[in-house]
């Protein structure tokens, strides 16, 4: 038996039937070298037992795990940049497999309110580079091997901080030449396969709606809150919305407290659930810079860093749209207004756990969040971004306040009073965080430096050591969390 006892099989999506994806098969690669395998996520949902023969079968050539139907590309439309494009679906990826997450596992992450605890959460492989589909457009359906790093990194960098994400589970370069214009060309080539908490996007609902299908739209609606939001009652779709909302206000108040920049927040990179997906010109602040932009065809800013709670508000507001072809309006409206209180609550919170503290209620928690950011905008003429939590978790290097230049300077202002004022408000949890190794070092960050300088180890010499050793430090980092 290739799988363990824990390993559940449900393949709910593709039980809904023909009208939301369709029958594709694999890419034939030339090669498929195992580059990186998770094996904590693949123990997540029963996978670890797997030989590596097994593990390249399955997420190289995509013979079906058991008790799963085959491969589907999704269907979906989006806005992408605020356009809308019903030339959308899976066109490089598709939904694998799906199966439940261990209760254990379920019970370690505790970071997604949903599923019950008892089932554990209901999860997704799906691919990136596995071949062509019918919405592949001009596109060759593949992925390259340097876009698989960087979405490698990315999720587990994003893990470690307490972002509510996909994973990668496995990463395979396939053997290709790739052409593409933005790249060195040729470019090498991989399949990825990410496990996460459901593919049904926003731009799932916009497709049905776009297509006037109140019965698809009412299907999903089902479909989801079943899976994903058990708590909203059968037919209650704007509490189903309202649910979308509170864990979409939730996972953008955590990619701002870890100055994570997605970089392109259309509809069809936003799921049901909350959890951040598709990590392709991402990156992470160097310091506080609300116009911080990823995506180098970005041009207006429209996803730069402070826009990104604006961005997946204006995302639920379509996703509204779609949802009145089966609830009132006013309903609707009233979820979606729900978004503003529900992504300040989440960013008191995300911070504080980022500090380390404990709440205190909103009116000190709110001082705290406000002399935080204070500190941090500050001290990005001073420190950086990383640096100033770092710091908080290592005293604030008393000899740096010693000496003169910008950091000392920092530390001796009046912003940094009032910050310190806040955190002695909330009592130090910090002793015990201090003993931790992963603070012993310099901070740990991800900026594009240092994914560049992986990338070109790799390409250059075939040298994995740089990957393998940061994705160690970002265990570390996610060890010492909490
Ligand atoms: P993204 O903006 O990366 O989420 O992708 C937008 C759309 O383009 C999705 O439908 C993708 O499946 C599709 N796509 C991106 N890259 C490719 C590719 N190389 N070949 C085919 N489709 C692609
Ligand atoms: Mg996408
Ligand atoms: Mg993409």
């Amino acid at each position: 038996m290739p799988v363990s006892p824990d390993y559940r099989p449900e393949p709910a999506f593709f039980d809904l039937g023909p009208g939301f994806g369709d029958a594709v098969r694999p890419a034939a690669f030339p090669e498929t070298r195992l580059r990186f395998r998770n094996h904590r996520a693949a123990a997540s949902v029963g996978l670890d037992a797997l030989s590596e023969a097994e593990w390249i079968a399955h997420f190289g050539r995509f013979e079906p795990l058991p008790g799963q139907p085959g491969p589907i590309a999704m269907r979906y439309h989006g806005h992408q940049f605020r356009a809308y494009n019903p030339d959308l679906g899976d066109g490089r990826g598709f939904l694998a497999a799906q199966m439940r997450e261990t209760p254990r596992a379920q019970a370690a992450s505790d970071r997604v309110a949903s599923g019950s605890a008892q089932s554990g959460r209901l999860m997704d492989l799906g691919t990136k580079g596995s071949g062509t589909t019918p919405w592949s457009r001009a596109g060759d359906g593949r992925l390259t091997l340097k876009g698989g790093v960087r979405e490698v990194l990315a999720a587990a960098m994003l893990e470690a901080r307490g972002v509510p994400t996909s994973r990668a589970l496995s990463l395979i370069e396939t053997g290709e030449a790739l052409e593409r214009g933005d790249e060195p060309s040729p470019a090498r080539s991989a399949v990825l396969v990410r496990l996460q908490h459901s593919h049904v996007r926003f731009g799932t609902f916009q497709r049905a709606a776009f297509f006037g299908r109140a019965d698809q739209v009412e299907t999903l609606v089902e479909h989801v809150r079943a899976l994903y939001h058990p708590a909203v009652a059968p037919g209650d779709a704007p509490g189903l919305l309202a649910a979308i909302v509170d864990a979409s206000a939730r996972l953008t108040a955590r990619w701002i407290a870890a100055g994570f920049v997605h970089g392109v927040l259309n509809t069809d990179n936003l799921n049901v659930t909350g959890e951040s997906f598709d990590y392709g010109p991402w990156r992470f602040l160097p310091g506080y810079d609300p116009g911080f932009t990823a995506a180098y065809f970005d041009h207006s800013g429209l996803y730069a860093f402070a826009r990104q709670p604006e961005a997946v508000f204006w995302n639920l507001t379509q996703l509204a749209g779609c949802l009145k072809l089966v609830a009132e309006a006013e309903p609707l409206t009233e979820a979606l207004n729900g978004f503003g209180p529900a992504y300040i609550r989440e960013l008191r919170a995300a911070f504080l756990e980022r500090l380390g503290v404990k709440s205190l209620g909103e009116a000190s928690d709110q001082r705290l969040l406000d002399a935080t950011l204070a500190l941090l905008r500050e001290g990005d003429e001073a420190l950086g971004w990383e640096p100033v939590f770092h710091d908080w978790f290592t005293g604030f290097s008393s000899s740096a306040r010693a000496l003169a230049g910008p950091r000392a300077r920092l530390y001796q202002g009046e912003t940094f009073d009032a910050f310190r004022f806040a955190l002695f408000e909330h009592g130090p949890d910090r002793p015990e965080r201090l003993e931790h190794p992963v603070f012993a070092g310099p901070p740990e960050d991800l900026l594009i430096d240092e994914v560049e300088a992986i990338w070109a180890a790799i390409d250059a010499s075939d040298d994995w050591g740089p990957f393998e050793a940061k994705l160690d430090r970002i265990e570390t980092l996610r060890q010492a969390r909490g």
